[in-house]
Formats: structure tokens, sequence, C-alpha cells
């Protein structure tokens, strides 16, 4: 949308095809209906935030960074806010105010907008793009003229890829970019999903169907090796583990599974006291004599859900007196209480990932202008290509950025030839 609406702006004469009835399906469920936009954060660190794919985005985000975004928003009557962790929300909490700001702004621009047009092949003659075919639908893609064809053709000498990544296929990201990339010559990283949950057997705990943790910390590890640790909240679901500190280390979690690491997920469930305090105060509660039972020390430490599972790891009844705890028996609820281990032995599917990993190779798309070094006049941004984020708003604005840039170098490469 931002591309289209770019090179609009700058005289082009535009057509976008989407494949849904409605543009911006996915920006709509954003940041749980709220679409954290973007960050406060400087380029430098925020580049951070997507790891070894962040040096493609560098040139980029020189030429259109968060605060044109704003710029944009704003003089289209969106005002924004900041939240904790700079992360840049719609003053309105509605993501449907985003998209429809955006969808406005683009038509305004003068881009023509074809719903329910989905693009099967790309026409490419002596190295050059040369256009699209594309098929119609009525609703959603579900049914309509076409089949897998691309019954309708549009000519063109400039075409950009940013059909995303395959996601949460129900928004139209299905991962149809990574074929037509691929028909070109385009080499593609593996599609994987990240910010998804984590499988975990044995979470959740004893017939718990939801349980959510606050303020803990977990650390994550590969072949017996620490990699990550992150503070924050977690979840327990169906399948295992979930929140948002899941979610950022999925982004390593899911890569190192698939390279067949043995992986475990450790949980600090009191991280403001090292051993040695947490152990101090077990002691004290154990002197106290208002603390009577096993039951009562376990009361003042634990969500009632965890209680069960802390009984069963220390193996003490919950009746015991406290002045018949055993240090054995403390030190137990103590190296549980500071290391409570899981197995990880999968992940979410892509319809519950947050966005996709991998997708198209930067090496062969021009960071100044997102073109093609295969073909001339194709141009891939967003999550097609093969850069991926934490959760805070970077994704977005990875897919805005990546955009502008390629609907400017499209418009002038359009209006020189
Ligand atoms: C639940 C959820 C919440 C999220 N929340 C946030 C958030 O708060 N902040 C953030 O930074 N990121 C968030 N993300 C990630 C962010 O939404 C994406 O990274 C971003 O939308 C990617 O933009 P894109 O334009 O590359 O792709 P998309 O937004 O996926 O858009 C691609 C478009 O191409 C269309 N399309 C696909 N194939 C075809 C075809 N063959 N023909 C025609 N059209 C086609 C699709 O229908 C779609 O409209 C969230 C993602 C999800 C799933």
């Amino acid at each position: 949308m931002l591309a289209a609406g770019r090179a609009a702006s700058l005289g082009a004469d535009v057509v976008l095809l989407e494949r849904m009835r409605q543009v911006g399906r996915k920006i709509r469920i954003s940041g749980k209906g709220r679409c954290n936009l973007t960050n406060t954060l400087a380029a430098g660190e925020f580049i951070k935030h997507f790891g070894k794919g962040g040096r493609f985005l560098r040139q980029s985000f020189a030429r259109f960074f968060s605060e044109d975004l704003l710029e944009l928003l704003h003089s289209e009557n969106l005002p924004t806010k900041v939240e904790r962790g700079g992360r840049i929300f719609p003053q309105s909490d509605s993501a449907v105010d985003v998209a429809k700001t955006i969808e406005r702004w683009v038509e305004n621009q003068g881009v023509e907008i074809i719903r329910g047009a989905r693009v099967r092949g790309l026409d490419v003659a002596d190295g050059r793009i040369t256009g699209v075919h594309y098929d119609l639908f009525d609703e959603d893609g579900v049914k309509g003229s076409g089949g897998n064809r691309g019954t309708h053709q549009v000519s063109a000498a400039v075409v950009m890829l940013a059909t995303g990544g395959k996601s949460y296929n129900s928004t139209g990201s299905s991962g149809d970019g990574y074929d037509l990339a691929r028909t070109l010559g385009h080499k593609v990283i593996k599609p994987r999903p990240s910010l998804v949950p984590l499988c975990a057997p044995g979470a959740p705990p004893g017939g718990v169907r939801r349980l959510a943790l606050r303020n803990i910390e977990a650390t994550l590890w590969a072949d017996g090796k620490l990699v990550a640790r992150e503070f924050g909240d977690l979840t327990f679901i169906e399948i295992g583990l979930s929140g948002p500190i899941i979610l950022e280390l999925s982004r390593i979690a899911v890569a190192a599974i698939d390279e067949g690491k043995k992986m475990e997920l450790a949980i600090d469930l009191k991280p403001a006291l090292d051993h040695k305090k947490l152990d101090a105060r077990l002691l004290r509660d154990l002197d106290n004599k208002d603390i009577k039972t096993w039951r009562d020390l376990l009361d003042g430490l634990l969500p009632q859900n965890l209680i069960p599972v802390a009984l069963d790891v220390c193996g003490v009844p919950e009746d015991t007196h406290c002045h018949q705890i055993t240090a054995l028996q403390r030190k137990s609820l103590l190296k549980w209480l500071k290391d409570y281990r899981f197995q990880l032995s999968g992940y979410g599917a892509f319809k519950e990932a947050i966005v996709t990993a991998g997708g198209v190779d930067t090496s062969e798309v021009n960071p100044k202008t997102m073109e093609s070094k295969l073909v001339s006049g194709l141009h891939i941004m967003g999550e097609l290509l093969n850069v991926d984020a934490d959760t805070g708003g970077f994704n977005m604005m990875g897919a805005f950025s990546t955009g502008w840039v390629a609907g400017e170098a499209a418009a002038r490469q359009l209006l020189q030839d």
C-alpha cells in the first residue's frame, strides 16, 4: 500500500492488485486490534531488533523511518501515542483506523485498487518485467472467475511484489510471493513461523488449561548452552508456552529446533531474588509462626495453579509442619523456583505465527531501491523478504519503509524511461 501510494504520489500510473475483498487485512488484526505501528528507538538500535537481517534495512530506514511514517499519518488526521517500550500506537487504539487511513491515502494518490485479484504469474521478456496475470475472485479468494491460470492481464514496466509472508493466511498472505519470486530464479530462504508459541510436553502443568505468570525470567538453552534470556510475562497454553517473552524467544528457538538442537526453556519464578536471598527468605518463612504448614509456605510464594506442581516436584505432603521440613526438601523447592525446566519439542503453525522468518534472499535485492538484481523492473519488499524482527512495531515499520523506498524508486524508473 505504501509502495503503491508513494509511486502514484510521484506521478506514476499505479494499479494495486489485492487478492482479498479488502486491503490491509493484516493491519486490521495487528497489535491485538490496536496496531503497534513502529517504535521510538533510533535507527541504530531499531535495526538490532531484526538480528542479522537488519543491515539490509539500513538504507531504507535512512530514507523513510518512524518520524516520516508518523508525519504521513498525522497529516491524514490519525494522531498517535507512545507506550511502554517506545511502542507507537494510534491514539484511538484502533488498527482498523490505521488500515482505513492508509487505504484512503492510497486512493487519494490516484492508485486504482482492484480487490479480489490474485496474482498468478509475473511476465518477463529479455530480463525485464512486462506485467502480471491474475484471477478475479468474488469473495475473499474462495470462488470466482479464473482458476490457477491467471486469466486477466496487466502490462506494466514495473511490478512491486508485496505479498507478505505466509502466517495468518486468512488475511490473504499465504505465501504466493515465494513461488512468484522462485519462478523468476530468486532464492527463497525456507520460510518458518516466527513470534510463535512453543510446544513443551509437560506444559501446561497438571491439568491446568491456561495460566499466566507475570514478571518471571525465562532462559533458553540449546544443547546445554545458554542462548537467550527474557524478562516479563509468560502464558501456559494448550500446546505449551506462549506470551510476550516466549514469542521473543521463539525467533531463536524455532531456528535451533529446525537445526536439530536439543532445546530447553528454564523459568525463574523468583528473578528478583538470587539463590542466596531466596533461600534466606524460605528459612525466614519456615521460622515464621504464622506459616504453619508446607502448604501455607507455598501459598505465600506461588499462584494457586502452580502449587500442585510444587508439591509434586518436592514430594512433600502439603500438611507437613514447617519444623519437619528437611534442608534437602527446602533446597529442592529452591532449585525448582529458580529453574523450572521444559524440553521444547516444536513450535506452533504458520496460522498462529505473528511473522514469517525466511523469504526472498536479500543479497539478490538492491537495498536502496528494493529492485531485484535478477529481473529489472521487479521490486520486492516487506515480509516477503528474508527479514523479520522482534515484537515492538519493528516488523510493520520494515514493511512500510521498504514499501516506500520501492515506490519511490519505481516511480523514478518509470518516469525516466
Ligand atoms: C496477528 C498479528 C499481529 C501483528 N501485530 C503487529 C504489530 O502490532 N506491529 C508490527 O510491527 N507488526 C505486527 N505484525 C506483523 C505485520 O503485520 C507484518 O509484518 C506486516 O503486515 C507485513 O506487511 P507486508 O505488506 O509485507 O505483508 P502483508 O501485510 O501480509 O500484506 C500482503 C498483502 O498481499 C496480499 N496478497 C498475497 N498474495 C497475493 C496475490 N497472489 N495476489 C494479490 N494479493 C496478494 C495479501 O492479501 C495481503 O493483503 C502482526 C502480524 C500478525 C499476524
